[in-house]
């Protein structure tokens, strides 16, 4: 995938995760229940309470946020596209699937047992 179409759909996913925060913020200022956004029944949240769920939701979108940014700013400096562990080439069919994706499949691997 070239960066400029990596570029435009990060700037999308940008514009429609900080939309999906503003809404959450917005439930969770006023605690109203989470009406409009995607949610999986079958997830582990189903004992927690409504703000709990809202709080969830909001820390997973902020991190992705913020795994966007990183993205856009890996494009910047010409570096998107490597793997931020080995320095290996993140594979196209990873990218393509999650644009913001910082490394690849192994490392990825790795990091996710590390923290768990
Ligand atoms: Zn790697």
């Amino acid at each position: 995938m070239d960066t400029a179409t990596a570029r435009k759909r990060l700037e999308e996913i940008r514009g429609e995760l900080e939309r999906s925060i503003a809404v959450l913020k917005g439930e969770q200022d006023s605690g109203e229940r989470v009406s409009d956004y995607p949610q999986d029944p079958a997830d582990a949240g189903a004992n927690l309470s409504e703000s709990e769920r809202t709080q969830a939701v909001l820390h997973v979108a902020r991190a992705q946020h913020a795994e966007v940014l990183d993205a856009l700013h890996r494009i910047e400096t010409g570096t998107y596209g490597i793997c931020v562990d080995c320095g290996g080439e993140v594979p196209e069919g990873r990218l393509e699937a999650r644009p913001e994706a910082s490394r690849c499949v192994s490392c990825q691997a790795k990091w996710a047992r590390s923290r768990r």
